[in-house]
């Protein structure tokens, strides 16, 4: 035993989980009795580990840095996606405090200025998104659930790949050959399948008077084949559910004019890693 280990870092924040401990895979986290999960400050390993690109991209510098500072989850890939935003927030305020200050610009009369958001707020106004209610379609009823973080990831690669296959074509639409319409066109086939692949990530199970499907394979044939107007209430489910646990806009009354406007904060990390300075 290391007499100095009484010394390490400590947690510095608790807090509740938007899914409650829910969606985890046995052995994932271990859920305290209370239900509040102790938040350890970054070490100077996990700030370089979020500063490295290769890392940033894969999706492994988050994983790293959340079982360093999470030490109750203990498999970082299976996170619903809910929890996301709530456990880095809480990773920020453990490691530089409750304070971020960004930089604005008012659309109204270009006023730009320095704002200081409590990120206590923020976590305050994460929601759990309730996934009880089912869509029900004729006889069927489809089940949900948030998407991993491993889920997440993967999609965010991928849209990553094709976003660059666009960027690649010329803006002038006379220079596009035949050779990159088809390569556009197969980008847009790949992006459906990654919506679709997403969607049915989503689906828990899909209840019929005859079966409880719950094979991913079945579930994603299906999303294939449903009509339009499903797809589109089964996206809609999704996208709204997801967003409740998202970090909300915040307000902002421009100094010069006072026009009050929405102001997105993000985690990229950038901004939202980088030491407050
Ligand atoms: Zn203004």
């Amino acid at each position: 035993m290391n007499p100095l280990s009484q010394y390490f870092r400590q947690p510095s924040i608790y807090i509740k989980l938007p899914s409650q401990g829910n969606y985890y895979p046995s052995g994932a986290i271990e859920m305290p009795q209370n239900g509040e999960i102790p938040v350890l400050p970054m070490t100077a390993i996990d700030e370089i580990t979020y500063r490295t690109p290769d890392a940033l991209f894969s999706g492994q510098a988050v994983i790293n840095v959340i079982q360093s500072c999470v030490p109750a989850i203990k498999d970082a890939w299976a996170i619903p996606s809910i929890d996301i935003d709530t456990i880095l927030v809480a990773i920020r305020i453990a490691s530089y405090g409750h304070e971020m200050t960004f930089s604005t610009t008012c659309p109204k009369c270009q006023n730009e200025d320095e704002y200081a958001a409590d990120l206590r707020n923020v976590l305050e106004q994460m929601k759990t998104p309730d996934y009880s209610n089912p869509i029900k379609q004729g006889d069927i009823e489809i089940y949900f659930r948030p998407m991993t973080y491993k889920n997440l990831s993967d999609n965010n690669k991928i849209q990553f790949d094709e976003q660059r296959i666009f960027q690649s074509l010329p803006n002038n639409d006379n220079a596009v050959d035949t050779a990159q319409l088809s390569a556009m066109s197969a980008a847009l086939q790949r992006m459906t399948e990654m919506t679709v692949s997403a969607l049915s990530q989503s689906i828990l199970t899909i209840k019929t008077p005859s079966a409880m499907v719950t094979e991913q394979e079945y579930i994603s044939e299906f999303m294939k084949n449903c009509d339009s107007a499903l797809f589109n209430r089964i996206q809609n489910y999704v996208v709204e559910h997801k967003s409740q646990a998202e970090m909300q806009p915040i307000t902002i009354t421009c100094n010069q004019c006072q026009n009050e406007y929405k102001q997105s904060i993000t985690l990229d990390m950038s901004n939202f890693f980088g030491r407050a300075s």
